[in-house]
């Protein structure tokens, strides 16, 4: 893509349930050059020592879920916020704003017409409000149970209960701006990327005029 711009790169904002497919529609759009900002990687920066994600994370839950190295013992959190809403909440509470303004600030570095920004919990999180459009990949959930299961060779049980954690799929598909149905081959997504991507560009361009 040129890399001449000077306005702020439209964000496109990538969703979907586990294992719908996000990863691999976010790789088509890789390969034509759009960049990808993936909040799951700024997530694990957030926490990283030195970080103050990590400090605030220490200072409510003490240094109990600390490793000897000093770096966090993402089980040993895990086990303190699973089941516990009041303290995932907490947690949530230090690690959302942080992600929201890393992931912000990395899109405005971002010098092509538009950026991908991965969001796994778009709508759960309201990132939907910080980008302009929202994309979500969408499997019929029998099939997503079905990878879901294959990739993490997990249990249906436990596949169901994390299926059943996010919202659901009728909700996101009809909360979202653009669709891709993933529900055939790996092929049948290139061609949907393919003109998504076209629209994109066409509206990273139409808003420049509007632009400060
Ligand atoms: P997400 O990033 O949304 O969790 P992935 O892109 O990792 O999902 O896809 C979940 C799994 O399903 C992966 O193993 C991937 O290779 C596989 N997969 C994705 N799309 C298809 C498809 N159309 N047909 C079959 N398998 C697919």
């Amino acid at each position: 893509m040129p890399a001449t711009r000077q306005l702020p790169a439209l964000k496109v904002g990538l969703t979907g349930g586990i294992a719908s497919g996000k990863t691999t529609v976010a790789n088509l759009f890789a390969q034509l050059g759009v960049p990808l900002i993936d909040t799951d990687v700024i997530a694990r920066q957030v926490v990283l020592p030195g970080e103050p994600g990590l400090a605030r994370i220490i200072e409510t839950f003490g240094s109990d879920v600390l490793n000897a190295d000093g770096t966090l013992n993402r089980s040993a959190l895990r086990t303190r916020v699973f089941n516990d809403q009041k303290q995932r909440e907490k947690l949530e509470a230090i690690l959302h704003p942080l992600i929201r303004q890393n992931t912000l600030q990395a899109s405005e570095t971002v010098i092509e017409p538009y950026c991908l920004i991965v969001v796994p919990l778009m709508f759960e999180s309201g990132f939907n409000e910080r980008v302009d459009r929202v994309l979500a990949v969408v499997t019929p959930p029998d099939e997503q149970l079905r990878r879901l299961m294959l990739r993490d060779k997990s249990d249906e049980a436990e596949a169901v209960r994390i299926i059943n954690s996010q919202l659901n799929h009728d909700a996101r598909m009809s909360a979202a701006d653009d669709l891709i149905h993933n529900s055939g081959e790996p092929d049948e997504l290139v061609q949907q990327v393919e003109v998504l991507h076209e629209n994109y560009l066409k509206l990273s361009m139409q808003r420049e005029p509007s632009q400060p």
